[in-house]
């Protein structure tokens, strides 16, 4: 396990698992969480720069294990993947095996939810 270092503690942490009533997009892999599915909603703030955030259940799970084997430290939701990478890469022998397939699982969201999005342009206007 490496040593993730926060350099700021934020003033305001408050996340909650929502259902979403609109669709809203996650911030770590940017998949659409669409109406009717659960996602969880972060809100935090830090000298009062507000910084909202959303995670989809497969991140929000992911996380969950991430921070388990880290101190319990949560990433926010736009953090995740680079807190994930730099375990990866930075951390120590080991880690690259644990984590490696959840840093892959991340991005393979992160393409298909990019994906989608391009292929939605190319559809006739009805
Ligand atoms: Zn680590
Ligand atoms: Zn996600």
């Amino acid at each position: 396990m490496c040593q993730i270092e926060i350099d700021e503690h934020c003033d305001v942490w408050s996340e909650a698992i929502v259902l979403a009533r609109k669709p809203h997009r996650c911030s770590c892999c940017f998949s659409m969480i669409q109406s009717g599915q659960n996602y969880l909603r972060h809100f935090s703030a830090l000298d009062g720069d507000v910084s909202p955030g959303t995670l989809c259940m497969d991140c929000k799970t992911d996380r969950d294990l991430f921070a388990e084997k880290h101190d319990g430290i949560l990433a926010h939701p736009s953090g995740l993947l680079g807190m994930v990478e730099e375990c990866v890469y930075e951390g120590d022998d080991g880690d690259e095996d644990s984590w490696r397939p959840m840093l892959s699982r991340i991005k393979i969201r992160r393409v298909r939810a990019t994906k989608k999005e391009a292929s939605n342009e190319c559809h006739p206007k009805v």
